[in-house]
């Protein structure tokens, strides 16, 4: 008997040996590539009494309401977080949040710590964050994410950290407690995890420092999330900027970069505030692979 249990416990330490010397962290790690899954979370919604506002000249006083959404993206080197949506203290308001004058008015159904937590993701679960921009409705819950590694434009960067953010219409207190974070300071696109899975492009225009993220799913395909480098289906058919865009010349040549990456990688276009659109996709706890 001796021998026999000897033996097994052998074969067992020899299993957990090749096991532990083929995976030997970070080696393991580090050859580890693509994405296995992306989740849809509903960061959000909104609604305006006039449209118009994003799209000058078209659809005055009509009434609209937008989607906010939030992707997490499951690697094989960890947990991306693109974009957290609008605060979920608004959660707790129940006529929601109104902003810019009566513009808009903000809602939050479920809270994003609540999504994450029935997925079994902490908050320190995320290693890897992005934007694709610093307003308040993407970057709602940026202060939860204090252990990611954040991807984000310079120009941005020097907006969103500098001391006049509030002039590119920033609230630090979304997001300040990220500034001690690790950081990846981006001057264009950059493939985050070197393996061609998710890649950042540099879309700016609505803000300075904008950026759109694509991530080719194993069997949905490539998709793209285009943050607000527009804002709907009407207005990306027909080219329109939203007038409190930073760059009017920067947003049209953004949107054409966006089609051009959609033309070369046979990828589609997820629009982030598009709720008809938004509607249509599964959400957490599904998720698309
Ligand atoms: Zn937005």
């Amino acid at each position: 008997m001796a021998s026999i249990r000897h033996g097994i416990t052998l074969r067992f330490c020899v299993t957990l040996f090749a096991i532990a010397s083929m995976c030997a962290a970070p080696a393991c790690a580090q050859d580890a590539t693509g994405v296995q899954r992306l989740y849809v979370l509903n960061c959000g919604e909104s609604e305006t009494k006039d449209l118009s506002a994003w799209s000058p000249g078209f659809n005055e006083g009509k009434a609209f309401e937008f989607s906010d959404s939030c992707y997490l993206i499951r690697h094989a080197k960890g947990w991306l977080l693109w974009e957290s949506g609008v605060s979920d203290a608004i959660a707790a308001m129940p006529d929601g949040l109104t902003v810019g004058n009566g513009m808009l008015t903000l809602h939050v159904r479920k809270t994003l710590r609540s999504q994450l937590h029935e997925l079994g993701v902490a908050p320190s679960d995320i290693a890897y964050l992005g934007f694709s921009h610093f307003h308040g409705d993407h970057v709602g819950n940026a202060n939860l994410f204090t252990s990611a590694k954040l991807y984000i434009q310079k120009a941005e960067y020097d907006a969103a950290f500098g001391p006049d953010a509030a002039k590119s219409g920033f609230n630090p207190a979304f997001y300040n407690k990220l500034k001690d974070n690790p950081v990846v300071v981006l001057e264009g696109d950059h493939d985050i995890f070197g393996d061609g899975s998710v890649t950042i492009y540099s879309t700016p225009g609505h803000t300075a420092g904008h950026q759109s993220l694509l991530v080719r799913l194993p069997k949905t395909g490539p998709v793209l999330l285009s943050g607000d480098a527009v804002h709907f289906q009407e207005n990306w058919e027909n080219r329109r900027v939203p007038a409190r865009n930073f760059n009017k010349e920067q947003s049209l040549a953004s949107m054409q970069k966006l089609a051009d990456i959609l033309e070369r990688e046979h990828a589609a276009l997820w629009i982030n505030h598009d709720k008809a659109q938004t509607n249509t996709l599964p959400h957490a706890p599904q998720f698309l692979e």
